[in-house]
């Protein structure tokens, strides 16, 4: 049984058992359990397993176990990692410091789009172990010679379904071309299509395949609802009184584009949300700056594209609204994958239109699971969009009679010593605004 293991019986370097015990983990989680032994003993590696299953440390770890004990002179990464969004490269790079903070020896860089390049230049000048990329931006520095990636022992591709999806695959190949063909290669992915059999069967050699977790029986801890609306003005009225809820923390809501990231993210933050846009066009500062502000609830709301949220781990996360149902169906399990990490609750709440029910199909048949539909007293769609068996009227599962309009006075807050910014106009805000132009 996996969740008997320890992390100490994984063959891992002392230090690095004291690095994950300071960061508050008691037991691997399974595809760590399975991934870390295997990584040490060499192989390469397919792995699927679904969001916030903790796949970082699952490479990491045996990554850095490697590097601390056999040291190698030279230039370059001896552990390369690539990744697709900024966001995730960053996350990579924090927890492989993390890690490594006992590990003096070893150091860490990224090379990220969106970074001035004097910066990046100065960083690859000096000795590093690990490199942690995103593909448009190594391709670049690979060109101008800044970067050799002749002594790499090490090649792991995260979050490989998204990197195809965004049209890496041809640098992703061009990057493993140009390191040593006995490297050892990790894949991981949230979920296993023939795209990603067929990359695995380019890059990996005899792979050692590991199905920690399905996508499809994941996420039961994240309790998926439906809310039909009849049209936006309907939509912007429940969202509104979504965002009230005082069991909500943090949320991201998710919109179909850019444009209405900003639109919506300025709408709410004049109704009083504490809320901000995330989205690819926004420079890499400011996206930063933004994800800090989530991570220290210096934000409540962040309205954000698929590609952005790709891979935010906040724990704070709470709720994750589909204010536009995705366009692909995969997208469906990574954005609910963004609350309900390391085992917390979640809730996740699409709202949908008679219009998106083709889409919504997709989705359920994607997941293997249908989503309950919910109404709220006082929101409820004025003629039944199909079939609601599961319709919880006026109550919420949780059996909390519904309190109309979204009167949350005498509810204690969740946090009664710090309510947070955000609670200071929480009361009478109406959606009298048209919201997502
Ligand atoms: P994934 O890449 O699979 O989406 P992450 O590696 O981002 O997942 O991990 C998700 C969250 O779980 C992170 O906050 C991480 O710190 C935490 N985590 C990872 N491993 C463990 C563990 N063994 N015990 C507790 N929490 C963990
Ligand atoms: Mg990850």
């Amino acid at each position: 049984m996996t969740q008997e293991i320890r992390f100490d019986q994984l063959g891992l370097d002392a230090r690095l058992i004291a690095a994950v015990t300071e960061s508050g983990y008691t037991h691997p989680t399974p595809v760590q359990a399975q991934a870390i032994p295997a990584v040490l003993a060499g192989t390469d590696l397919l792995v699927s397993s679904r969001t916030g299953s903790g796949k970082t440390a699952a490479f990491m770890l045996p990554a850095l176990h490697r590097l601390a004990n056999n040291t190698a002179s030279g230039r370059g990464p001896r552990v390369l990692v690539l990744s697709p969004t900024r966001e995730l490269a960053t996350q990579i790079t924090d927890a492989a410091r993390k890690y490594s903070g006992q590990l003096k020896q070893v150091r860490t860089v990224s090379i990220l789009g969106g970074m001035p390049y004097p910066v990046q230049n100065r960083m690859l000048s000096k000795p590093y172990e690990i490199l942690v990329a995103t593909p448009g931006r190594l391709i670049d520095q690979m060109s101008s010679g800044r970067v050799d990636l002749s002594r790499v022992e090490m090649l792991v591709l995260d979050e490989a379904d998204r990197m195809l999806d965004m049209g890496f695959i041809e640098d992703v190949e061009r990057i493993a071309a140009a390191t040593p063909a006995g490297r050892q290669t990790l894949l991981f992915s949230a979920t296993m299509d023939k795209e990603i059999i067929r990359l695995s069967r380019d890059l990996l050699r005899d792979p050692t395949r590991i199905e920690a977790t399905s996508q499809k029986a994941s996420h039961e801890n994240i309790d998926q609802r439906l809310h039909y609306v009849d049209n936006l003005a309907h939509k912007n009225r429940l969202l509104a009184h979504l965002l009230r809820d005082i069991e909500l923390n943090q949320a991201i809501v998710f919109t179909a584009t850019k444009r209405d990231a900003d639109a919506l993210a300025s709408d709410l933050t004049g109704q009083g949300h504490a809320a901000a846009a995330l989205h690819g066009d926004m420079h890499q500062g400011a996206r930063n700056r933004t994800l800090e502000g989530l991570r220290r609830g210096r934000f409540r709301v962040l309205v954000a594209t698929d590609v952005a949220a790709r891979g935010i781990d906040v724990p704070g996360i709470s709720h994750v609204i589909n204010y536009d149902l995705p366009k692909m169906a995969e997208d469906y399990v990574h954005r609910i994958g963004r609350t309900g990490r390391a085992g917390n609750k979640g809730i996740a709440i699409s709202l949908a239109s008679g219009r998106d029910l083709v889409q919504l199909q997709r989705i359920e048949r994607f997941t293997g699971k249908s989503i309950t539909v919910h109404t709220i007293e006082g929101f409820e769609p004025k003629a039944p969009i199909r079939p609601q068996p599961q319709a919880s009227k006026g109550r919420r599962p949780g059996g909390r009679p519904q309190q109309p309009g979204g009167r949350t006075e005498g509810r204690p807050a969740r946090n009664g010593n710090n309510p947070g910014p955000w609670f200071k106009n929480e009361r009478g805000t109406q959606a009298r605004k048209r919201m997502g132009g």
